[in-house]
């Protein structure tokens, strides 16, 4: 290093003057200490490299206080925070999938604040179990006998697995094979249970002959699975629950049916296409069938599984059952979720389904909202328009299914688009759009009614740094 750019770096303030020069700024009030110090050592490193890359002269300590003031601003004192879902995904796994409806945070407060009854039957005062507080429902809503519920529907299915068929063979078509981003991915699922995988028929058929035909006295399982985020189209044939739990009722084989997403109500009214419900395919026989908690039913992160007692109950006694299991803040929510599915106001109360099923209109109508709070200066600037457009379900739930919507178009180029689009997304709240034909597109299907002031907000505080 050359003597001046030496000289030029130790001109640059020292991390204890920084943090005296920020010591009584009002918007890093909520940082802890060592929070701000690790964004103080941050932007002094960023000004170290700057000022060797670019032979430039050090920013003064000031400005150096200000940009440390500005990410503070941006990041906040947390680093979990609410964003703005302005992608029109509305089963975003990367934001969170699904929403609480207002009585599921009420139960989760309520349960989060107090002692609870969580592992104690208050009526024998004896030892009780944390699922009952949603066995019940869960054998009205979908049928089965019983029920159990663990940390993710991933969980569920390796529980399954290592239990029935540790050191044995499941049997499972070859166009079942999904991966479910992350690190789902079935054959890895059943190598890591123990269970040896045996793949029948061809990617896009398979027959039940193809089962039948597999079977060995080794076959302790016929698993079916849910091609959730993709479709096999054009020449195909699978084979029904029905049909393979009657092979599994003539062999002597239990059959097991991952639902993926697993929706309690047919939604075929609001335009969907046909799914079978989990009620369904409880009524088909399978043995045992799981879904996850936070796609469609629009609850929280969990596994359930529904099925047979003889089978569930297997599965609850499974040592992994206990390193699975789901926290009391789950069992709060997924009890107010499966609450409002048999009171007749979950299409309504679980934002999911209201969202899913939400009219036009009514996106449109807030859509507009959100342009009448800006001033006619920012939406020139903006460029702004209403553009009609498609949002999606997500969370590998219904991949095909296209949800009509209504988009703000802002970015009059590619250039301005991708501006907002950084400015948006490390603002306060974040907000995250999607970059469609050169113009940022802020979805409004996925935009909460009570995000409409607080969208225009952000739009606004955006549009004066284009
Ligand atoms: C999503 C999905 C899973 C994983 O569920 P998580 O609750 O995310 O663990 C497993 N199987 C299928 C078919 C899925 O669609």
């Amino acid at each position: 290093m050359s003597a001046d750019r030496a000289a030029a770096l130790r001109s640059l303030p020292s991390v204890d003057q920084l943090l005296r020069r920020l010591a009584d700024q009002e918007e890093v009030r909520g940082l802890t200490r060592a929070r701000l110090t690790a964004l103080v050592r941050e932007a002094l490193g960023q000004e170290r490299t700057r000022v060797l890359e670019e032979r430039a002269a050090p920013a003064a300590a000031e400005t150096l206080a200000a940009r440390v003031v500005e990410r503070a601003r941006q990041a906040g004192p947390f680093s979990l925070r609410p964003v703005i879902n302005a992608q029109g995904v509305v089963l975003h796994t990367n934001l969170g999938r699904a929403l609480m409806s207002p009585l599921a945070l009420e139960r989760l407060g309520a349960v989060a604040a107090a002692y609870s009854n969580l592992e104690l039957d208050l009526a024998r005062k004896e030892r009780g179990s944390r699922y009952s507080h949603v066995e019940a429902l869960l054998q009205r809503l979908t049928g089965a006998e019983d029920a159990l519920v663990v940390n993710n529907n991933a969980a569920a299915v390796l529980l399954a697995l290592e239990t029935l068929a540790h050191g044995r063979e499941v049997i499972v078509s070859r166009g079942e094979l999904i991966e479910i981003g992350g690190e789902f991915r079935i054959p890895d699922i059943m190598l890591r249970s123990g269970a040896t995988l045996r793949e029948v028929g061809a990617t896009n058929r398979t027959h039940v002959r193809d089962y039948a035909d597999a079977i060995t006295p080794d076959t302790a399982l016929l698993l079916k699975v849910h091609t959730s985020n993709y479709r096999v189209v054009g020449f195909t044939a699978d084979v029904s629950s029905r049909e393979l739990v009657e092979l599994g009722r003539e062999r002597g084989i239990p059959v097991m049916e991952d639902l993926g997403s697993g929706s309690l109500i047919d939604l075929r009214p609001w335009g969907f296409p046909y799914e079978p419900t989990v009620q369904e395919t409880v009524a088909s026989g399978v043995d045992l069938a799981s879904f996850s908690g936070d796609k469609l039913l629009g609850g929280p992160q969990a596994g359930i599984v529904v099925g047979r007692r003889a089978i569930v109950s297997r599965l609850q006694k499974n040592p992994w059952n206990r390193a699975l299991r789901i926290d009391k803040f789950t069992i709060a929510a997924l009890e107010a979720t499966l609450y409002a599915y048999e009171a007749g106001t979950a299409l309504q109360t679980v934002p999911t389904l209201a969202m899913l099923t939400e009219p036009l209109a009514a996106v449109r109508s807030r859509a507009r909202r959100v342009v009448r709070r800006l001033s006619a200066g920012v939406r020139e600037r903006l460029g702004a328009s209403l553009v009609d457009d498609l949002a999606k379900v997500g969370g590998g739930a219904l991949p095909t299914v296209e949800l009509p919507t209504v988009a703000l178009a802002v970015g009059t180029n590619a250039e301005a688009a991708m501006r907002l689009d950084e400015a948006l997304r490390v603002g306060d709240p974040p907000v995250v759009g999607r970059i469609t034909h050169d113009r940022l597109f802020l979805d409004c299907r996925t935009v909460l009614p009570a995000q409409v002031s607080i969208l225009a907000r952000a739009l606004t505080a955006a549009a004066a740094r284009l």
